[in-house]
């Protein structure tokens, strides 16, 4: 990587570098290099003639091909370059770029204080979470849920919240149709979070298509664990039962505590929104080294967004640890393009346009900083959407990766905390799981410095490495799993709604 006070190159090959801050005309950026024109922060300059049709090569990659000739100094944006085909998904290598484990970064710390449970990951969270199975009951346990925290939580002390986890499904869907198999997944997950405490307790309305038998086995279908409004006569009965039943299992909740445990116990989720062209270089790389601490220490990272790396498919691709994981990340990423297809786009529909006024040029500048959070462990397992993982370590999970559609798929393959980086800022939050953001730049976080929980922009002006602001991730990891700090999310309780991915069609 070649870094002056202006301009970051990334490798040595790439004949474009991105400017560290707002470049005037005429700034000498490295000896013998001019700029022809103000460059934006985190913007691209050309280093070196490139002729029209040449490749435009970041991270060494070619982003794109140059419409016109561009000349070195010139301010490269999304308009000057077009985009190439997506990597092929036939002839994938698979397990010819395994780091071995004891080459990843040693963690600080192997131990955390969490939730632990009968079966699957530890809960970082001790939460009452009460699922619905239709959107037609959201508004009933909404109000019910402000009065269960009202009248009774303060009588459980060791009860850390109660979360509404409502969602767009469970009606006026075809329920039957192949692909309504992932949002049924989804809501069937989310009732075991992890940070419910294996308390099951599911809101119906009682005409709707997403019926108990669809999300939960029949053990569970008691009059303990479910409720169904339309058994209930008018407001002040149903309001009843549903504090009745929420008391009860708040008294079971109250008896749980912490423990030491490993950090197999521990399972997060990564994820990037809002990004720029700095999130590639700064936040999402000091992420992947925490993930790679974790994965060191034994403990589980899901990654995902499809159209984020579908250009990096070959990079993820030699990363898997056999065939069978390598096919399953080409499956999904067949899926996903198919999906896009049928409607009408490809992957390059995903850029924002913050993403571009951030110097991201297209999908292909996007996806290769994206990867940069799973950091270099290998990737032991791929899952489809809301899916649970069976493995530890670094594990790929397709979802969308739209943040609000990413986080309850997450959320329903278990993670119990998320690490979110961004480039633009966002206030994003969940209620069923802590989220850290990270942002790429030090302006973002001077900007909103009671919003954003760690700063990697310290990394593109050289004053911290990859490694520093990686550890200070992990470490903020382990106390927020621990329960021992809040992100600003929580504090403030700016937590998003929660959509599950639906690609089944609506009636
Ligand atoms: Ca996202």
């Amino acid at each position: 990587m070649l870094q002056t006070a202006q301009i970051i190159q990334i490798k040595p090959q790439d004949n474009v570098a991105v400017a560290v801050h707002d470049l005037p005309a005429g700034t000498e950026v490295c000896p013998g290099l001019v700029t022809r024109e103000p460059i934006p922060q985190a913007h691209k300059i050309a280093l070196q003639p490139i002729p029209a049709g040449g490749a435009i090569l970041r991270y060494g990659v070619a982003l794109g091909y140059a419409k016109a000739d561009i000349a070195p100094g010139s301010w490269i944006n999304e308009h000057m370059l077009d985009l190439p085909e997506s990597p092929a998904l036939t002839d994938l290598p698979y397990g010819t770029h395994l780091v071995p484990v004891e080459e990843l970064p040693r963690p600080t710390r192997t131990t955390w204080m969490g939730y632990r449970n009968k079966t699957g990951p530890a809960g970082t969270r001790n939460l009452l979470g009460i699922v619905t199975t239709v959107q037609c009951a959201a508004g009933v346990l909404k109000v019910a849920v402000e009065r269960i925290k009202r009248e009774l939580l303060p009588k459980y002390p060791h009860v850390d919240g109660v979360v509404a986890v409502t969602h767009p499904y469970g009606c006026g869907v075809a329920i039957n149709a192949p692909l309504a198999k992932i949002p049924i997944r989804a809501v069937t997950n989310l009732i075991r979070h992890p940070n419910f405490g294996g308390e099951i307790m599911v809101v119906g309305l009682g005409c709707e298509k997403l019926t108990y038998d669809r999300v939960l086995p029949p053990e569970d279908i008691t009059p303990e664990n479910v409720l169904t409004l339309q058994d209930y006569p008018g407001h002040d009965a149903m309001m009843q039962a549903i504090l009745d039943m929420a008391d009860k299992k708040l008294q079971k909740l109250e008896q749980r505590r912490r423990e030491e445990l490993p950090l197999s116990e521990l399972v997060i989720g990564m994820q990037c929104g809002g990004s720029d062209a700095f999130s590639g270089i700064t936040a999402n790389p000091s992420a992947g080294y925490a993930a790679d601490m974790l994965v060191r220490g034994g403990g589980t990272v899901l990654f995902s967004e499809v159209t984020e790396v579908r250009d990096g498919v070959p990079m993820l691709a030699a990363r898997c640890v056999d065939a069978a994981t390598r096919d399953r990340l080409a499956e999904e990423m067949q899926w996903y393009d198919d999906y896009l297809a049928a409607g009408g786009v490809d992957r390059d529909a995903n850029p924002t346009p913050g993403n571009k006024k951030g110097g991201l040029a297209n999908i292909v500048e996007k996806a290769m900083g994206s990867i940069a959070k799973s950091g270099t462990s290998p990737i032991v397992e791929v899952l489809s959407p809301a899916e649970k993982p069976t493995k530890h370590g670094l594990i790929y999970a397709a979802t969308p990766a739209s943040d609000i559609v990413c986080g309850p798929s997450q959320l329903a393959s278990g993670i119990g905390l998320q690490v979110f980086m961004t480039g633009r800022g966002t206030p994003y939050g969940l209620e069923v799981a802590p989220v850290i953001k990270v942002c790429s730049r030090t302006e973002m976080k001077q900007h909103w410095f009671d919003l954003i929980d760690i700063s990697a922009g310290e990394v593109a002006t050289g004053e911290k490495t990859i490694a520093d602001v990686g550890t200070e991730i992990f470490e903020m990891i382990l106390d927020v799993a621990s329960g021992t700090r809040q992100p600003y999310s929580d504090q403030y309780g700016f937590h998003n709604d929660l959509c599950i991915f639906n690609p089944a069609p609506i009636t």
